[in-house]
């Protein structure tokens, strides 16, 4: 049975007025669109069909469109052409995470607590709902709106199991951000997430990667290992407690990583213990 929001059509341009280009991403382009019908704005990612081996996308979108989470981006509706599938997103307009942050000068543990905290509710309740994102970097945490307050939304949830290379287009594109399990191609599970949450972390706490190599080799060698460390001066002003969060995400056994849960009663995303003084 399919649901009534499959929607066959023979040209998107009949349903939506094309503005500007927000983003690309690794199979696909995202646009700024109006709905002629309603005159209401969103962000229209379009996928070539031809760069998808994906018998089961229609069950992947049947469970995207259940996803209501106040961090995560919703999917509005779903369009298929003879060439493209069309996802209309909710829109959101503050920008990505990193921006925001080299924009802004002034930043706190606080702040880095702050945000991952909003990301950690969102990924337990996409864990919760069975949704592994597999793909989670910074290009993908988004600000709802320029606002100086506002929320953090995650983007591109469960999508990027749509294309049948995304393990390797992530394995060249942003290695860094990937789980040992995944580079070891070992089977692996949601506890991947959970690992780039880490690396998210301790990129907003030094302004660095945890991993970074010339060569792809050794890139991939340190990741596998764990191999990473809290190098002075960089890291000496940042408190016990986050590094001993980050220690807990980017733990190398799947098994021994934490789970969102765990980490959401840290203290250090409780807030007892982030600090409140600027980093950089
Ligand atoms: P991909 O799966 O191909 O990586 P994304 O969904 O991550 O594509 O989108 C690529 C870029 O488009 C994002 O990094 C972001 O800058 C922009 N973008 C994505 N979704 C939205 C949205 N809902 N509102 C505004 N901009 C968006
Ligand atoms: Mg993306």
């Amino acid at each position: 049975i399919h649901g009534n929001w499959k929607k066959v059509i023979s040209n998107i341009k009949d349903i939506f007025d094309f503005r500007e280009v927000l983003g690309s991403g690794s199979f696909s382009q995202v646009f700024l669109v109006r709905e002629k019908k309603t005159g209401n704005f969103y962000a229209l990612k379009c996928v070539k069909k031809k760069l998808l081996h994906h018998s089961n996308l229609e069950n992947e979108i049947t469970v995207l469109r259940k996803i209501k989470h106040s961090n995560v981006i919703g999917l509005h509706d779903f369009y298929e052409t003879r060439t493209h599938f069309y996802l209309v997103m909710e829109l959101v307009s503050g920008g990505e995470l990193f921006d925001r942050i080299i924009d802004r000068g002034m930043y706190t543990e606080k702040d880095a607590s702050d945000v991952i905290r909003q990301v950690l509710e969102a990924v337990s309740y996409l864990h919760q709902t069975g949704i592994v994102h597999r793909d989670l970097k910074p290009e993908n945490l988004l600000y709802y709106s320029p606002d100086k307050n506002a929320k953090i939304m995650i983007s591109d949830f469960g999508l990027s199991k749509m294309s049948d290379n995304s393990v390797m287009s992530t394995r060249c594109g942003t290695p860094g951000y990937v789980a040992p399990e995944v580079l070891a191609q070992k089977p692996y599970n949601k506890a991947v997430d959970c690992w780039s949450i880490g690396v998210v972390t301790y990129i907003l706490l030094s302004g660095y990667p945890p991993f970074y190599e010339e060569n792809e080799t050794k890139l991939f060698s340190k990741i596998m290992k764990a191999e990473y460390a809290f190098h002075s001066p960089y890291w000496d002003e940042i408190s016990e407690s986050a590094k001993d969060f980050i220690r807990s995400m980017m733990e190398k056994n799947p098994n021994k990583r934490y789970t969102t849960e765990q980490a959401l009663s840290h203290p250090w995303i409780i807030g007892e213990t982030a600090r409140s003084h600027d980093i950089h």
